[in-house]
């Protein structure tokens, strides 16, 4: 018997439910990819996921490979892929695990109907989530939009989890099947830009088990007190990890609570370090319950906001990382660089262009899109209407974070800005998250020339927050 897996963004081998289903119920098992991405569009996966996509699917496919097993490659439909192959090999089954976005979810609803109407076995599984969106709501069966009480009711789950490892080998159908090569699905950008992403990253799975590995022994003991400081090495860098399934959240957890029972004095960051995986969690509850906040504020006020069209060039500054205010343009340089954007600079950044510059949170989240590696609709819907302050748990609109006061409680020493602003490096630590407020002549004696090489502000903080919360108390006025 064969049985067809179709991986999906669960590229990985170890906890994979729907491989491991795959080798109970066949002898032969057929793995396949499918590049879809207009199956998910308006979301089509962006340049910096690409990216990372190409060099994933290289990793699985040499996982597989060591295992004794090849994977398909094939691009077009999904359910016409799929219905090719099981042309083509006689299988009886189709295993996946299941994705939580809007699109996804329509067309693997159908496809399900259509397999089984064939007579297929189509069956899905968890991979991707601790809790599945339907299994958390209030006693009263009501969604949560609070983070706090959801992942009390979440987090209650951990002392359950269980991990599988990885089958040691996989049994190949008989038949030679077609694949296509990946350098065919043209994934990586045609420009230079993503080339230092290999600095950073290793994609596939070995490499997220290695991050997650050299985290929990090395870093995690400063994650409560280090997490919101850019400068330091004290975040895990394992979300675009987990966005492509390298490494599932239950492998994290069992990880991190592994750990926690051998020292107890990393208690408080592992418990802190839990509740960022329950936020990823609850981004995900809120997608499923509330679709439509991919392109509408969840706070429906909101509709009437006089956000200003980002054609403009202070838009471009921001996206560009020259607005002239080094904390800002440090995390826009981070994220064009490498991309990845430290959470403490990305609440920063997206609090910066929906306040002060008054450019709709929905431009902002476009622009993650397509330059994080770790683009995830749901966690990347909730970050940026919270940040705008029109999402669940949100910080109110009127709470407007100043980048430079931001900057000098987060990167006390400096060293965020001068890695990613290098021609201000010379700058004393007191002047360098406003170098506007230094005369040109202090300014001069160090190299720096602004409008030259480093650019003026593009706007006035304070009269900038001034007529955002005018606009806000309006809104209220008239909502
Ligand atoms: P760590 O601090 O090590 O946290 C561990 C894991 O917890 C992360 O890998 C992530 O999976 C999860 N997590 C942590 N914080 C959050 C959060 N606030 N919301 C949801 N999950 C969280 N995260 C994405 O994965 N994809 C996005 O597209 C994305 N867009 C964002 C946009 C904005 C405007 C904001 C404010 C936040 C966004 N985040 C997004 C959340 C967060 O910034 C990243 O998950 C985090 O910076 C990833 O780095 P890390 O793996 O080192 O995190």
């Amino acid at each position: 018997m064969t049985a067809i897996v179709w991986f999906r963004r669960d590229l990985r081998l170890a906890d994979n439910p729907a491989l491991l289903a795959g080798h109970a119920h066949a002898n032969n098992i057929v793995p396949v990819f499918i590049y879809a991405p207009h199956e998910e569009a308006p979301w089509e996966p962006g340049a910096a996921s690409n990216w990372w996509l190409h060099h994933s699917l290289a990793a699985l496919q040499r996982e597989l490979a060591a295992r004794g097993s090849k994977l398909v490659i094939r691009r077009g439909d999904s359910l016409s892929v799929l219905q090719e192959l099981i042309t083509e090999t006689g299988a009886d089954a189709v295993f996946w695990n299941r994705l939580y976005e809007p699109a996804i979810i329509a067309r693997d609803k159908m496809l399900k109907v259509a397999l089984k109407a064939d007579g297929l076995v189509a069956e899905s599984f968890n991979a991707a989530l601790i809790n599945e969106p339907w299994t958390i709501q209030t006693d009263a069966g009501a969604p949560y939009k609070v983070f706090t009480p959801y992942w009390r009711k979440a987090r209650r789950v951990l002392p359950e989890i269980a991990v599988t490892a990885a089958p040691a080998a996989i049994a190949s159908t008989p038949v030679a099947l077609e694949s296509l090569d990946i350098s065919a699905l043209d994934l990586l950008p045609t420009l230079a830009w993503a080339e230092g992403f290999a600095d950073v990253w290793t994609p596939g799975e070995a490499g997220g088990l290695e991050r997650l590995d050299t985290f929990v022994a090395s870093v995690l003991q400063d994650y409560a007190e280090g997490r919101n400081h850019p400068g330091r090495v004290a975040n895990s860098k394992l979300s675009p990890h987990l966005h492509f399934g390298e490494v599932s959240p239950r492998q994290v957890a069992v990880a991190v609570l592994q750990a926690t029972a051998e020292s107890a004095a990393l208690d408080t960051s592992a418990e802190k370090y839990l509740a960022e995986i329950g936020w990823r969690e609850f981004a995900h509850n809120l997608l499923y319950y509330f679709p439509e906040t991919t392109e509408q504020p969840l706070y429906t006020k909101f509709h009437s906001f006089p956000w200003r069209d980002s054609n403009n060039a202070d838009y471009r500054a921001w996206s560009a990382g020259s607005t002239g205010i080094p904390f800002i343009d440090a995390g826009m340089r981070e994220l064009w660089q490498t991309g990845w954007m430290h959470n403490r600079v990305r609440m920063v950044v997206a609090s910066f262009l929906t306040k002060n510059q008054m450019v709709s949170w929905r431009e902002g989240a476009s622009w993650f899109w397509d330059t994080l590696v770790d683009a995830d609709l749901a966690s990347n819907t909730l970050g940026w209407q919270w940040a705008a302050g029109c999402g669940a748990d949100a910080a109110p609109f009127f709470r407007i974070f100043n980048p430079v006061r931001q900057g000098e409680r987060f990167d006390t020493e400096g060293i965020y800005v001068r890695q990613w602003c290098p021609e201000l490096s010379a700058l004393t630590t007191k002047q360098l998250q406003q170098p506007w407020t230094v005369s040109a002549e202090q300014l001069g004696a160090v190299g720096v020339i602004l409008g030259e090489n480093y650019p003026e502000p593009v706007i006035d903080l304070a009269q900038s927050r001034k007529d955002a919360l005018e606009a806000y108390a309006l809104m209220r006025e008239l909502g």
